[in-house]
């Protein structure tokens, strides 16, 4: 496994894959690997002959007042992780390297940016999509790798790649789940023993809201009511948003009816935490 510091190390060693008639994977993340990030990583070793991570703690995906300073970095580990998982080359730049002056290019996506996470992280995605374009121009990926645990993100992502015809394919994977159902997260680290197990209602709660949507529920008030008042049984739990939306629009939904995704966003101690669903529901 090569590790690589730079923009001209990436296109040199991938350039050479490239030349070899590699398939090219690329699964960006911010460090701190877990089993959610290495099943990306077995999803592109599978499909990929030549698999790049990238780890790159993003600050234009960053607000006031977030925890760019705290997120954890643990690289020895993530790069045993990446090693182990059968990774060719990490791609981990100094903030430097990724904006060596003021950034004043930005790719934006409108619209789906706004609801969710957007409300409360207003240039959140902004950051995400502008970094996303730029490891995609480094690396030039045959296919890119996301998680379903950031479904904002990954439709997001979808749409930019669509619109802007960027010539690779995406691919969502599922979320990884730890045993109790909490979705696992870098940010799982902030919390205690205690609210870790608290945590676990996220999960809960939106069980809960699968099974009262295929008992016939439609209206998305009462089934974000039921969602909520689940959340709040942990009262340290402080919640950001619970929606019910269209899965491709995200769009709030009066009504559910066709693919909808339950998402929702809560705060305990020093962690936001999100996690969703998606159902298929007739209409
Ligand atoms: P991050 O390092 O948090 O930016 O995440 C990097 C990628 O890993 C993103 O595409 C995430 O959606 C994905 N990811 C994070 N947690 C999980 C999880 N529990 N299951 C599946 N994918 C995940």
């Amino acid at each position: 496994m090569e590790v690589a510091e730079t923009i001209a190390q990436v296109r040199s060693l991938v350039g050479a894959a490239r030349g070899r008639g590699k398939k090219v994977g690329l699964v960006p993340t911010m460090g701190a690997l877990h089993t959610g990030h290495v099943s990306l990583i077995e999803a592109a070793v599978n499909d990929c002959d030549f698999v790049v991570v990238s780890i790159f703690v993003n600050p234009t995906q960053f607000g006031p007042g977030e925890d760019l300073e705290a997120y954890p970095k643990p690289f020895e580990a993530d790069l045993e992780i990446c090693a182990k998982a059968g990774v060719d080359l990490v791609f981990a730049p100094a903030p430097e390297q990724m904006y060596p002056a003021q950034n004043l290019a930005w790719v934006t996506v409108e619209r789906l940016t706004e609801p969710l996470c957007g409300r409360g992280r207003p240039i959140h995605f902004r950051g995400v999509t502008t970094v996303c374009t730029k490891l995609f121009n480094i690396v030039g990926p045959d296919v890119a790798y996301f998680g379903q645990k950031d479904a904002q993100q990954a439709t997001v992502v979808k749409r930019m790649v669509a619109d802007l015809n960027m010539p690779l394919e995406i691919v969502v994977c599922p979320t990884v789940r730890e045993p109790s159902g909490l979705a696992v997260s870098s940010r799982n680290q902030y919390l205690s023993d205690r609210q870790r197990e608290e945590a676990a209602n996220i999960h809960k709660s939106l069980e809960e809201c699968r099974r009262l949507i295929e008992a016939g529920e439609t209206q998305a008030a009462r089934i974000i009511a039921k969602v909520r008042a689940k959340l709040q049984e942990v009262p340290s739990m402080e919640i950001e948003y619970v929606d019910v939306v269209d899965a491709e629009t995200l769009e709030s939904l009066e009504k559910v009816s066709g693919r909808v995704l339950v998402a929702v966003a809560v705060r305990i101690g020093a962690a936001r935490l999100i996690d969703n669903i998606v159902l298929e529901t007739g209409g």
